[in-house]
């Protein structure tokens, strides 16, 4: 068991270190668990959230490392206190009993071992609603493998498609081949999206016992929503893979090919969320159009451009939503 972290190649930067014995690889991580929180979080996509909220833990550490993160402190390890597997199983089960339409493992991919097994434990105690596995998808297949059967809905982002602007801000030139090799096996693992009924609470009686004729797929899903208002109490998500593309400001092109190369390989097997919520922290060298935000010409932009190439499956982000409110305080809640 966990013997993944031996001689660690869980993520495609491969460091070989051994984090068993306490060495730390690029994600800064020994083989202990560490998170920064364990709360309902209300700022996911609406089928995540709901009114209820999303079960989100935030684990410390990253293997990404980008210049403009919005979670720098966590990222970096320096909010992270140890947890055994068996706690945070527990740690689902008091999100699922707050009401939590699911559980949201957020940046997990150098926890995967432990994950899995802590989910394994949970659901043999009683975990019964979905799990959201929330990560860049700058992951190897084998590892996402070790949580087939465990994971419900996947949320990966895919952030770049150009192999300079993801090696200057993540030193990760592969990055668009190997989100796209991971969204695959994600594809493989859970299929085209389905949402549980309106009104179906995850976790109440039943509610695991629905059948696949009992659950709205995307198309009635998607028309649905749009007679919807702003005050979301429509269906909750309960498999599939949304991919989440944060908009950068200045890079339309690469947004334009991000969209186009998801919609070519994926189509209607996947979401694509398209946000524009990026907010920016700090000045990052050699890249100043990330010191402001998107501009809404942009945004609209890539929108119709979305529309042209035929994407159905989406979710926008409409007003002001750059806003570090978004950003929640890392400060050890619910661990
Ligand atoms: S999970 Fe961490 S230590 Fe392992 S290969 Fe990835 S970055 Fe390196």
């Amino acid at each position: 068991m966990l013997r993944e972290y031996g001689a660690c190649s869980l993520c495609p930067r491969k460091c070989k270190v051994n984090r068993l014995q306490g060495e730390k690889g690029y994600c800064g991580q020994t083989a202990e668990i560490t998170a920064a929180r364990a709360a309902l979080h209300y700022w996911e996509e609406p089928c995540i959230s709901g009114t209820t909220g999303s079960g989100a833990v935030f684990f410390s550490g990253c293997n990404m490392g980008c210049a403009f993160c919005q979670n720098q402190e966590i990222a970096r390890g320096e909010v992270a206190r140890s947890l055994t597997i068996d706690r945070l199983s527990d740690i689902y089960l008091e999100l699922q009993a707050k009401g939590a339409a699911n559980i949201n493992l957020v940046t997990a991919s150098h926890f995967i071992p432990s994950v899995a097994e802590s989910l394994r434990l949970a659901k043999k105690k009683g975990l019964n609603i979905p799990v959201v596995y929330n990560s860049s998808a700058y992951e190897t297949t084998d590892a996402l493998r070790l949580l087939d059967g465990l994971v419900d809905v996947y949320l990966p982002d895919c952030k770049y498609h150009d192999s300079i602007l993801s090696a200057e801000l993540s030193k990760a030139p592969d990055y668009f081949e190997t989100a796209m090799a991971a969204i695959e096996e994600m594809v493989r693992q859970v299929g085209d999206a389905s949402f549980y009924p309106v009104g179906t609470i995850p976790g109440a009686a039943g509610s695991d016992q629905l059948e696949d004729k009992d659950l709205l797929s995307a198309d009635e899903y998607n028309d649905l929503v749009v007679e919807l208002d702003d005050d979301y109490e429509g269906p909750l998500v309960k498999k599939g893979v949304i991919v989440r593309h944060l908009v950068l400001p200045g890079h339309l092109d690469d947004s334009k090919k991000v969209l186009l190369g998801l919609n070519e390989r994926f189509g209607n097997s996947i979401y694509i969320s398209i946000m524009n919520q990026y907010t920016p922290l700090r000045s990052v060298p050699g890249h100043p159009e990330l010191d402001g935000r998107v501009p809404e010409a942009e945004y609209e932009e890539l929108l119709d451009f979305a529309a042209d190439i035929g994407i159905e499956n989406a979710f926008l982000q409409a007003g002001d939503t750059a806003k570090e409110s978004f950003i929640p305080d890392f400060d050890y809640t619910g661990l």
